[in-house]
């Protein structure tokens, strides 16, 4: 991150401060966010160590939330989250051209998504850093994630998909990371990226207020630029990209949420209309992406 600033991406070292960001989640404490003037790729400056970081994490709440249907906004999550696996189980089939085979879902969390794919026939391991969230996998699904220790015992040219859900802004060492996925991933095999989008027409509304920084726990932000160089640094192609609409929205509610604006869900929907508009629907602005790699 911050070792002599050279970009993630495109190796350049011509890089400068943009602003500080607050971590609204955990910590209250502001991060410099610093953007290559040459492809656009941001980083939070000074993150936590790896081995400080999980304090940034609050992953007791998530789980237990996961599974409760108390309130309104509980159901409109579980309908959310059952609207995106389905989404995400089409990106993949669409993706591979299969309807099933194996796949390694990186940053699995509480497991939802490995667990539907190998409901539907898929060979679904989830690879998971939270010792909480795999014993939350295991118990619940009956499925066992491992984690990220153990990718090494993976099998050379084994996946026919590898899927990281807004999980690669949050790896330290990305490239090692890629090393990896290239090594476990089959040749004609695809690797599924999805990401904030640090160039969409939302981060440049909200500036240093836009919900999607997450500081310190993303430490990447990544332009559709930025990513494609990035991928072909580490030996893949990308081959298609894939907007997802609704984050807009979610997005634009938190942004106002984290600012204690009264209304944030009513201003927030208002707004990401606005944004939508604004962007003129174009793909390369949308809020969130999806990217679809191959090796090279
Ligand atoms: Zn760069």
């Amino acid at each position: 991150m911050a070792e002599g600033y050279v970009c993630l991406a495109c190796s350049t070292a011509d890089s400068a401060d943009l602003y500080y960001a607050k971590d609204h989640l955990v910590s209250g404490k502001e991060f410099t966010i610093r953007k290559c003037q040459a492809c656009g790729m941001g980083w939070t400056v000074d993150p936590p160590s790896e081995s400080e970081a999980g304090a940034y994490y609050v992953s007791e709440d998530y789980i237990s939330h996961t599974d409760r249907r108390q309130s309104a906004s509980d159901y409109l999550y579980h309908l959310a989250r059952s609207f995106m696996l389905g989404r995400k189980k089409r990106l993949v089939t669409q993706a591979t051209g299969r309807n099933t085979g194996v796949i390694v879902d990186i940053g699995s969390g509480t497991g939802y998504f490995p667990a539907y794919m190998q409901k539907r026939g898929w060979h679904a391991t989830g690879v998971e850093i939270s010792e909480a969230a795999r014993k939350y996998y295991a118990d619940r699904f009956g499925l066992k994630a491992i984690s990220p220790a153990n990718v090494k015992d993976l099998p050379t040219a084994s996946a026919d998909c590898i899927t990281l859900w807004h999980v690669l802004e949050h790896l330290y060492s990305p490239d090692e990371w890629f090393a990896e996925i290239s090594r476990v991933l089959k040749g004609d095999g695809r690797c599924i990226v999805a990401l904030p989008n640090f160039s969409s027409t939302d981060a440049r509304w909200f500036g240093n207020r836009w919900a999607a920084l997450d500081v310190p726990r993303h430490l990447w932000h990544f332009t559709p630029e930025s990513l494609r160089l990035f991928a072909e640094l580490n030996g893949f192609v990308c081959e298609r990209i894939v907007s997802l609409p609704l984050d807009l929205f979610y997005i634009s509610i938190l942004s106002y949420r984290n600012q204690g604006k009264p209304l944030a869900l009513i201003n927030g929907l208002i707004t990401g209309a606005f944004l939508a508009v604004r962007s003129g629907f174009r793909k390369e602005k949308s809020s969130s992406l999806v990217y679809v790699l191959v090796k090279r």
